[in-house]
């Protein structure tokens, strides 16, 4: 983590992320504000919901933002079977193979690995990417988003973590203030806003 935030805030490189999607609610508007902005994001995408939504997933990786696996079904390695959290793994990268390459990039659910999903995403020649900062988006009370973009300020960039799900109203416009509220201070600061690509790790 420490090296990533080195390897971030050194090149002055701000990566907006989103997890857990494809969502019809979210994720479309979610697109259509990087659009408006002219930024481009990674997106950590769940197997089975690219595979419901093939037509958004398409969009993501047609609108030039990258794409990586975030498992099929989100299980958590720390609290369950080995096998089963290296089948979700598996699951997600077939799934998702018309978007994300077999060695794509990779961002564990809930941030939690296990020898047996290393060995997994070693096998592969995968990377795991971690954030710098999370936006606490999930949290069951939402934080100021001046917050957030101190937080992004001082550290002279990094990676954000962020959900494009649909999750009630006011969450969703969280996430959508913070977004462009991120890129404005991108602007302000001069950071380069960037999608995660392999070469990165
Ligand atoms: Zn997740």
């Amino acid at each position: 983590m420490a090296r990533l935030r080195r390897q971030f805030t050194n090149a002055r490189t701000l990566a907006l992320t989103y997890d857990d999607g494809p969502c019809p609610v979210m994720t479309p508007q979610v697109l259509d504000l990087l659009q408006r902005r002219s930024a481009q994001a990674t997106f950590f995408m769940l197997g089975g919901r690219a595979q419901s939504h093939p037509e958004i997933t398409q969009r993501v990786v047609r609108e030039g933002h990258s794409a990586g696996c975030h498992t099929s079904r989100h299980l958590n390695a720390w609290k369950t079977l080995p096998s089963s959290a290296v089948s979700d793994i598996r699951d997600g990268y077939e799934q998702l193979a018309p978007w994300v390459a077999s060695d794509g990039m990779f961002r564990p659910p809930y941030g939690k690995m296990t020898l047996p999903t290393y060995r997994e995403i070693r096998r592969r020649g995968a990377s795991v990417w971690w954030w710098t900062v999370d936006s606490g988006d999930t949290n069951e009370t939402l934080p100021r988003i001046g917050d957030i973009v101190d937080a992004v300020r001082k550290q002279g960039g990094g990676i954000v973590l962020m959900h494009d799900l649909d999750r009630g109203l006011q969450r969703n416009q969280f996430v959508l203030d913070l977004t462009e509220a991120l890129l404005d201070v991108a602007a302000r600061e001069s950071l380069q806003v960037t999608p995660l690509i392999q070469a990165m790790s």
